[in-house]
């Protein structure tokens, strides 16, 4: 290990690089087999059928999950899909594609600043224009000034939100589909591009990892536009039909919708450091992605908003406040970790952490074309804490935004259920990634920073 101060020629430093074959094994599956496949379609079938359930049960069963699976339980599949048809509609499907397509003119127009992302696995620096932020004052202008000039309601999104649900849906299917062809047939960069041998994982974790249509980055689109913009957009449209069905608008709706926006905006303020996280360094562009930003996200993210519209939560100020300050406490936990690893990133270790000079090890690592690169792992401030001291801040913040719709219902817990999941197994996919990378060199990593999340507890 090694401070700022002091040179970078360490033992850990010196450890001999990952591979020494020809054959680079980061970065996506590259082959795979039956079990994967299997995997891959069960996630296909489950996370929409999730989706579609929390719906069904929102409507149509008090709220309740419970409730809902009883019902199945008791009908049986067949009797309980037909009594509980999702109905696409003329005006949604119209107004889902016009959404998708004012962001994309959005994404395409808009000025914003560049930057440069990871260094991929073919050895690859891609750059991005990030007008993310643009994107979002635009299309909320726009919202607030269409809807008090009576252009549309503005709850127009919650009114339409089953036939949105089907649409989303739809065209998260036929993006995976579309984007596995263009990954067989004409994919923007080969060095990136990963084939398993199995239709279903390709179709589930995608072929390409950064996709690009006339130099457009299609995976920073899906991720930040359709999906994130929307998130706030959807939230406020719950609200609105909230204060038009009750009159006002509740202490819970209004923590939720801040602390969302919070989010949401640190999202797009830093959106530079999103083209250094997972989903664009790693992720390759199927289903999971393709489907999880067009639907899942604006479906499951806004559920406690949506569930605070049907079944009103009352809190009291302090109650709310008490809310509020959790969240914002996550959120802070969040950032500020996010920052740090990022900022040490730029400065190449040449900084201070928590008032001493940043402690790191230097480890290296080839990429597909055989060169030899660094990477430099910060030892010191949260990321001495814990190594995934970022998912903590995140999952305080999940846990605040659950609490907003009290503890009588699982079901607008779904998000917080999801999140604690889905950052469990994304610890342990980085890390194997992470072991891939680097080697041995990982393996003292972890000496020195022994703990996942919680020093003494995981
Ligand atoms: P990270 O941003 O934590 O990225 C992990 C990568 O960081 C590793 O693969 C490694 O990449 C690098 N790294 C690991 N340890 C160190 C270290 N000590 N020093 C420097 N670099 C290190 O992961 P995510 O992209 O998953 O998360 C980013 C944030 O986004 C998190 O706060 C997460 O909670 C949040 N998030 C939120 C989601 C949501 O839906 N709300 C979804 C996904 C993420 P390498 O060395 O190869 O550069």
């Amino acid at each position: 290990m090694e401070t700022a101060s002091t040179t970078m020629s360490t033992p850990l430093g010196l450890l001999a690089p990952v591979i020494s074959s020809d054959k680079v094994i980061w970065g996506r599956k590259a082959e795979a087999v039956t079990k994967d496949s299997l995997k891959s379609l069960f996630m296909v079938l489950l996370a929409p059928t999730w989706v579609l359930l929390n719906w069904v049960a929102l409507t149509r069963y008090e709220g309740s999950l419970i409730t809902a699976l009883a019902a199945l339980w008791r009908q049986g599949l067949i009797d309980f899909l037909q009594a509980n048809q999702l109905q696409p509609t003329f005006a949604a499907s119209l107004g889902y594609l016009a959404w998708f397509a004012f962001q994309a003119v959005l994404y395409v127009v808009l000025p914003g600043p560049k930057c440069v992302g990871q260094r991929t696995p073919g050895g690859l620096l891609l750059g991005y224009v990030t007008n993310g932020l643009n994107a979002w004052v635009v299309t909320h202008l726009c919202y607030l000034i269409g809807s008090l000039a009576g252009f549309f309601d503005p709850s127009i999104i919650a009114r339409h939100w089953e036939g949105l649900l089907v649409a989303a849906n739809c065209s998260g299917f036929v993006l995976a589909f579309l984007f596995q062809l263009k990954g067989y047939y004409q994919p923007s960069f080969q060095e990136d591009r990963k084939m398993s041998g199995s239709l279903v994982f390709d179709f589930w974790a995608g072929v390409e990892l950064n996709p690009r249509i006339a130099g457009l980055d299609l995976k920073l689109f899906l991720n930040g536009r359709p999906g994130i913009v929307a998130w706030t957009l959807i939230d406020l449209s719950w609200a609105a039909y909230q204060y038009q069905t009750l009159g006002y608008v509740t202490y819970s709706m209004i923590v939720l919708n801040i602390l969302h926006m919070v989010y949401v905006l640190d999202f797009f303020y830093n959106e530079s450091w999103y083209t250094r996280t997972i989903d664009i360094t790693h992720d390759h562009l199927g289903f999971m992605l393709a489907w999880g930003d067009t639907t899942f996200l604006p479906a499951l993210y806004t559920l406690q908003a949506q569930y605070l519209a049907y079944y009103p939560v009352h809190f009291t100020g302090t109650e709310a406040a008490g809310i509020l300050t959790l969240g914002l406490l996550g959120y802070i936990i969040f950032r500020t970790s996010n920052a740090q690893r990022d900022e040490f990133r730029a400065k190449h270790g040449e900084l201070n952490i928590w008032g001493s000079p940043a402690s790191y090890m230097k480890c290296s690592y080839q990429t597909l074309d055989g060169k030899l690169h660094y990477s430099l792992l910060l030892t010191s401030g949260w990321w001495g804490f814990s190594r995934h001291s970022n998912y903590l801040g995140d999952l305080i913040l999940s846990f605040a935004v659950c609490a907003v719709c009290g503890f009588d219902n699982v079901l607008p817990w779904a998000y917080f259920i999801f999140m604690f999941t889905f950052l469990q197994h994304r610890m342990r996919r980085d890390e194997r990634r992470c072991l891939n990378k680097y080697g041995e060199q990982w393996h003292k990593y972890c000496e020195v920073v022994p703990y996942r999340l919680l020093p003494y507890i995981y």
